[in-house]
């Protein structure tokens, strides 16, 4: 039986899928569009909402049919939380982790027998629960011309509870044991490694894997941790969530850190590295209840860091991303405004008005209605979504549309969902479209 795999994005390699294969005793090969017929059997890894739009053009480009060979499986976190939308496109999903289930599905197609097992859906009825198992101790070594970098996982889920995020709201936190990690370091080729989870310095033998990392001369190459264990971090770099723009809103979605919090924690870490630091700080826009005065307090909170004597051993990049309401998530069904203009304030912001701050700030650009809406689609739009991505034209699978467009195209597209029975209050959470914020 021939097994082909597809993912998309940049990585050469998808950890997941990887993991299911060796725990399976299976190789796979990376299927083009020229050869995904070829195969027996196809498993696509679907890890977010792009995904989505990704493998209709490539069902398109390939021929692809449901219900005609190869058998299609799609997995991974998309596939877990939008299954009634993505078995309409393949022929089984398989929600949650796939670790010790592969095997079991591949031998049943193998033996010419139907596939079954608890987390697998072939789109009849309700979805099953997401299936859960214990992680252990794997690695990946990704190839690169700057050397590759072995990929360890050390847990999954999460043990906080942020009000958006899928991470936690899916899974519960379970750890590969510290041993088990250490072996795999131990085992990895000289030079960069990612030792990774939702939020990896909580894991109970942290220390001991940071020491181990140390010790065998290996570069960390994950930098994202929660602001309270920044100085955990080995390096110069770090990326951390402060999510809410506002003490009020982060209170409000459980991350509760208190300007004085976040200044206290950022230079601790700058003073302690005494070199230059580049921090990357996630917020989140479109939050229940937010108000010009929550972008006010951010500002605020810029002008404290600038009086700050530390700030000047700072790059910042403020990344800013408008809510995507996820299923398994307080947040699931918040009011969204996907025609808000965030880049404008927001870029007025990080320029000072058009002057300066007196910290070194790296600029990001911020979603759109057109990204926002494809978003809510996948998330909001259930089975039912199907029946509009499938009729999308082929360039607007692949890449956006003019800039000067995408409002246009954004309300068009809202409209389309309307036609086909995805009301706006369905995908937009009952609201109605506000104007710009001004900050
Ligand atoms: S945002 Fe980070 S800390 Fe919060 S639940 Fe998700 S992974 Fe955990």
């Amino acid at each position: 039986m021939t097994i082909g795999k597809l993912y998309f994005g940049k990585d050469a390699i998808q950890y997941g899928l990887e993991l299911c294969l060796a725990r399976a005793g299976r190789q796979a090969y990376r299927v083009t569009e020229a050869t995904a017929r070829a195969v027996d059997v196809l498993l696509v890894s679907m890890f977010w909402y792009l995904d989505v739009y990704a493998y209709e053009r490539f069902k398109r480009r390939a021929g692809l049919v449901k219900g005609k060979p190869p058998i299609v499986i799609a997995g991974g976190m998309q596939a877990t939380i939008t299954p009634a939308l993505i078995s309409k496109m393949v022929d089984f999903v398989f929600l949650g982790d796939a670790d010790d289930a592969l095997g079991t599905i591949l031998h049943a197609i193998e033996h010419g027998q139907c596939p079954e097992h608890p987390g697998l859906w072939d789109g009849e009825g309700e979805p099953p629960a997401p299936h859960g198992c214990e992680p252990s101790g794997f690695a990946v070594q990704t190839q690169g011309d700057d050397g590759g970098t072995t990929r360890i996982e050390i847990a999954r889920g999460c043990k906080f509870k942020c009000a958006f995020c899928v991470l936690s709201g899916l899974k519960p936190y379970r750890e590969v044991s510290t041993d088990a990690v250490i072996e795999q370091l131990r085992a990895a080729p000289p030079g960069r490694v990612s030792a990774f989870a939702p939020e990896r310095t909580c894991h109970s033998g942290w220390p001991k894997i940071a020491e181990e990392m140390q010790r065998l001369g290996l570069h960390d190459l994950s930098q994202d941790v929660r602001l309270e264990n920044m100085l955990k971090l080995l390096g110069t770099s770090a990326t951390i969530g402060i999510e809410g723009p506002s003490e009020r809103l982060r209170k409000a979605i459980g991350k509760r850190f208190s300007d004085q919090f976040i200044l206290d924690r950022l230079g601790e870490f700058v003073t302690s590295k005494k070199r230059v630091c580049m921090i990357a700080a996630y917020f989140i826009a479109d939050l229940p209840s937010e108000t010009n005065e929550d972008w006010e307090a951010l500002r605020l909170l810029f002008e404290k860091m600038e009086a700050a004597e530390w700030s000047r051993w700072l790059v910042f990049k403020p990344v800013l991303n408008p809510l995507s309401p996820k299923p398994y998530t307080r947040l699931a069904d918040a009011t969204v405004h996907p025609f808000r203009d965030y880049e404008t304030p927001w870029l007025n912001l990080l320029r000072k008005d058009g002057g300066q701050w007196g910290f070194r700030i790296v600029e990001s650009l911020v979603w759109g209605p057109w990204r926002r809406m494809l978003d809510l689609l996948v998330h909001r739009g259930g089975a039912e979504a199907y029946g509009i991505i499938h009729k999308l034209p082929d360039a607007l699978l692949g890449s956006m549309p003019k800039k000067t467009r995408r409002m246009a195209m954004a309300r068009q597209l809202l409209d389309e969902c309307s036609k086909h029975g995805l009301a706006e209050d369905r995908l937009l959470g009952g609201s109605t479209p506000t104007p710009a914020l001004q900050t």
